[in-house]
């Protein structure tokens, strides 16, 4: 059998780490299976989805490498959707309601006071055709609900194990507004339906759902229903949900303002909550390789930002000069080479940082003199030119020898004096680039 996957954003909002994550499990689940992966929009909410959202989810999914085989819209399938629910209207599963928002809430009010559960109380149904009649005639518009078998609705939820519901405890969907727009629950089944999904991975906010989209699954089609898998959703390490509204942990956020490589976002939310350990990984293929639904736990993951940023670290300390080169280029940094790079990698936590290290290498710097005496010593026993990778080894074991220094005493004044930073990069590499002129001139304690 094929994998058939899908995530389903609303173009309302920016992706962010939570919903990113589902996106990720299904395109790891998908190149595992050797499936495909569908980005389907659930954009028939006119009123709050934009064709910018709907742009930047495709820029943000683009970015993180989670490329998808297979693209859809709900807006352009409205005609199906008006189709599937004359099907349910003739076979008795859609029924029309006419009551307005207001006397909804009032009945809500009245069951929740009575200590009852708010669902509801299928009024509609007891409208005789002639009733309908004279509520069309008055000009009344209906909502379609589906009707639910009241029976229990059961499936082997991949994350969850067993799950079991009775329907009964449910209110019947409402499938169609009655200004004719169809619904997220509707919509969602029959592209599902049509686009033969076979498996839903998505939030466990969604169980609800999944009680009333097998039942209309099983309405529309006698094709089995897809195999479900919800995971625990990602909460803030301060136990704050995430959600469309917390901005700041937008993906384009994380991408633009913290500067996080993508792949640190990929490995850091492919591993949490699971059984794995998280590592960082340079390639979605190794992520795909080590995914599996089963190693996901039933408890909730803790997203900590900290722990983002020290595995984008990991990365970028393995990351090769060839997957930065262009990066390099565009922050005006073309001249750096493999070698540079390959040294000074370790020192940083974001890609620009480099430029930190850069610019101890070129210039201008204004030293840091701390002892000024042994700083000219150091001048006067620099070694002879040019200079290479062992020349620091050599004016270091000389200045040892003259001054009877060691260890931090003898390179730190050195170090403050050349790079003003008490860490960074090996000296044995700076030393070269940093050259003699400018060496001479710091080491008096003069900017160069
Ligand atoms: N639009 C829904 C969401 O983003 C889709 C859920 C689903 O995967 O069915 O939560």
């Amino acid at each position: 059998m094929s994998v058939n996957v899908r995530i389903a954003p609303s173009p309302t909002g920016l992706l962010h780490i939570g919903n990113i994550r589902a996106a990720l499990f299904n395109y790891l689940f998908a190149r595992r299976m050797g499936g495909t992966f569908m980005l389907r929009l659930d954009d028939t909410d006119a009123t709050r989805s934009t064709q910018e959202f709907a742009d930047a989810i495709k820029r943000d999914l683009g970015w993180l490498g989670l490329n998808w085989d297979k693209f859809g819209r709900q807006s352009d399938r409205l005609a199906r959707y008006a189709e599937v629910l004359e099907q349910l209207k003739l076979s008795g599963r859609a029924y029309p309601c006419f009551e307005t928002q207001a006397e909804l809430d009032l009945k809500r009010k009245t069951q929740l006071g009575r200590g009852l559960p708010p669902v509801y109380d299928r009024a509609a149904l007891k409208l005789s055709e002639a009733d309908i009649a004279a509520l069309a005639a008055q000009g009344r518009k209906p909502h379609w609900r589906f009707k639910l078998d009241h029976t229990e609705v059961a499936w082997d939820d991949m994350v969850q194990g067993h799950k079991s519901f009775a329907a009964s405890s449910l209110s019947d969907p409402v499938l169609v507004r009655e200004d004719g727009v169809p619904l997220y629950t509707f919509c969602s089944v029959v592209d599902d339906v049509d686009d033969s999904t076979t498996h839903v991975i998505r939030g466990e906010d969604h169980v609800t759902n999944t009680v009333v989209q097998i039942q209309i699954w099983q309405a529309i089609t006698s094709t089995p229903a897809p195999v479900f898998a919800h995971f625990p959703l990602i909460v803030s390490s301060s136990g704050i949900e995430m959600s469309k509204r917390l901005g700041t942990l937008s993906i384009a956020s994380m991408r633009d303002e913290m500067e996080i490589e993508p792949m640190a976002i990929n490995a850091l939310l492919a591993k949490l909550g699971t059984s794995d350990a998280i590592a960082p990984r340079l390639t979605l293929d190794e992520l795909a390789q080590e995914f599996d639904i089963g190693k996901i736990s039933h408890a909730t993951p803790k997203f900590d930002l900290d722990e983002l940023k020290s595995l984008n670290a990991k990365i970028l300390h393995i990351t090769p000069f060839e997957a930065v080169r262009e990066r390099l280029a565009a922050l005006g940094l073309s001249s750096i080479d493999e070698k540079f790079w390959n040294f000074a990698r370790a020192n940083i936590t974001k890609l620009s940082d480099i430029r930190q290290w850069w610019q101890v290498a070129q210039g201008p710097v204004t030293p840091i003199v701390t002892d000024a005496a042994f700083l000219s010593e150091a001048a006067a026993s620099l070694p002879p030119t040019p200079w290479n990778d062992n020349s620091w080894g050599a004016w270091t074991d000389a200045l040892k020898a003259k001054t009877g220094r060691k260890g931090k005493e003898l390179f730190m004044p050195l170090r403050l004096a050349l790079t003003t930073y008490d860490h960074g990069p090996e000296m044995k590499y700076l030393l070269p680039l940093i050259g003699e002129k400018r060496a001479r001139d710091l080491l008096a304690g003069r900017a160069a």
